[in-house]
């Protein structure tokens, strides 16, 4: 096929991924979106295959068939609660891939010009980085070997920096003897050290920033890779994911009301150093029942909603639905609370009560209900601990200190429904739970509404 026609396909794939991402500003417009950026992908891997570079089909079908095989069955078996696992390792392997290509080309190729062996170091420091790091935040995540806290050593950003270092004055020597191949799987040796220390000191409530900052880097080393093997479409496609991943990953920081910097370094303190749940508990708690909160709702005329993990874990979302639809029924003015940070990867909440068919105007965000919140009778926090954690305004040192928080605690009464006392991802207890005006009605997320519809009915 001619290099034109390729160059026009790879053009329209291109447009299709653009117009595809803009259309995903939009609830209404999103799942088109999606869609046209999926078909635009296809166009751009059809393409791919009558490139002139590429010969052995049967080798491409068989990454294809191994390759989707082990896809489609990561994504039919994970829970939709451990998604930004997932999305860790996918990150991963795309820099673990653009750190082979490149590595591959390096070894295979006979000439060598600057921009071609700086693309190839620019591949294997982001790929490596982007593939050890994600491994850590993984396991960070799930928890496999190290727990979520951050960690930190004795002159960790020295050691930091002179690896950096290290790493990048063996990406020069790449470009200076691009013939010796050995110095390509030092870089990457150094790059891998170098993705672990940069994700290790990340944790608590920071863990989604950095799932976030590892996305764009999949995204710059594919980008890079784009460079290396001549290929227009993912060059484009790379930068769309790096500067996407990257915008992300601001808007998370100014969610957090956190640098980058600081995020990085981890400069927040080590969970423990807070007061232990039995001294913020205890002799405090207030417990309650379905009916009890049922005449709370008769007498409200606002109720506020603030979902959290604990909504995605119970799949509560459909009875949240029914029971709002029951309280206007009422007469009862009812929205959702959404914190940016709330669940496991951003966007959670809005997911799933899209999913319920919860009307978008519904949805308000942190400052719009922190706003009116003197005015909400009744706060229900369902399944949700760190975002409404008020130690995250009293305790700079706490790993959540600093970050902006739904005030719930500013409403006439708040309910509280989760199973147990059991603090959330940051692990850290929560004042809220011990103060006067809150109530704890201790149940499974989707029974506690079953139940409080059966209430509401009764009442
Ligand atoms: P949290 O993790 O703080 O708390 C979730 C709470 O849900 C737990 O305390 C748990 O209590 C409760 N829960 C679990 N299962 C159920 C159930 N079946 N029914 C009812 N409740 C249940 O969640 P938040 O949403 O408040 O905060 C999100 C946290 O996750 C933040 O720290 C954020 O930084 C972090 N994070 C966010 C990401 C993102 O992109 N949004 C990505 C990675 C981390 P109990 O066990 O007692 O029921």
């Amino acid at each position: 096929m001619s290099l034109n026609v390729i160059n026009f396909v790879y053009l329209m794939a291109a447009v299709l991924f653009v117009v595809g991402i803009k259309m995903l500003t939009h609830p209404r417009t999103a799942v088109r979106g999606n869609l046209l950026s999926a078909v635009g992908m296809a166009l751009a891997i059809i393409i791919t295959l009558f490139d002139h570079h590429i010969i052995d089909f049967k080798l491409i079908l068989l990454g294809i068939v191994i390759g989707s095989g082990i896809g489609a069955l990561l994504a039919l078996r994970i829970k939709m609660t451990a998604m930004p696992q997932m999305v860790a390792l996918l990150n991963g392997f795309g820099g673990a891939a653009s750190t082979l290509v490149a590595g591959v080309e390096l070894m295979t190729r006979g000439e060598f010009t600057t921009s071609f062996t700086v693309a190839v170091a620019a591949s294997g420091l982001i790929g490596a980085v982007t593939f050890w790091g994600s491994l850590v935040a993984f396991d960070k995540l799930q928890e496999f070997v190290l727990k979520g806290n951050p960690i930190h050593f004795p002159a960790q950003q020295t050691v930091n920096f002179i690896v950096l270092g290290a790493a990048v004055a063996v990406s020069a020597l790449i470009v200076l003897f691009p013939e010796n191949a050995a110095l390509y799987w030092v870089l990457v040796g150094l790059a891998s050290v170098l993705g672990i220390l940069f994700a290790i000191p990340v944790g608590g409530a920071d863990m989604p920033v950095l799932i976030c900052l590892l996305n764009s880097y999949s995204g710059m080393a594919a980008c890079a890779t784009g460079f290396v093997i001549d290929n227009s479409v993912l060059i484009i496609a790379g930068a769309l994911v790096g500067s996407s991943g990257i915008i992300l990953t601001n808007i998370m920081c100014k969610a957090m009301n956190r640098s980058l910097g600081n995020v990085l370094v981890g400069a927040i303190g080590a969970a423990e150093s807070g007061p232990s749940a039995d001294a913020v508990y205890a002799g405090r708690i207030k417990s309650t029942s379905a009916e009890e909160i049922a005449m709370l709702f008769e007498a409200a005329s606002r109720v506020l909603i603030v979902p959290g993990y604990g909504l995605a874990v119970s799949q509560a979302q459909h009875v949240v639905r029914d029971l709002t639809h029951l309280l206007e029924q009422r007469g009862t003015d009812v929205m959702f609370g959404i914190h940016p940070v709330a669940g496991r990867m951003p966007g959670h909440m809005n997911v799933l009560l899209a999913e319920a068919n919860i009307p978008y105007d519904k949805l308000k965000e942190m400052d719009e209900v922190n706003g009116e919140m003197d005015q909400v009778d009744v706060a229900v926090v369902v399944g949700a601990n760190d975002v409404v954690n008020p130690t995250a305004k009293t305790d700079p040192k706490s790993v959540i200190g600093g970050m902006p928080i739904i005030e719930v605690d500013r409403a006439k009464t708040v309910v509280v429904i989760k199973r147990s006392l059991s603090p959330g991802f940051a692990g850290i207890p929560n004042p809220l739970f011990a103060k006067d005006n809150t109530l704890m009605f201790f149940a499974d997320g989707k029974k506690a509404f079953l139940d409080l519809i059966a209430a509401v009915k009764e009442s």
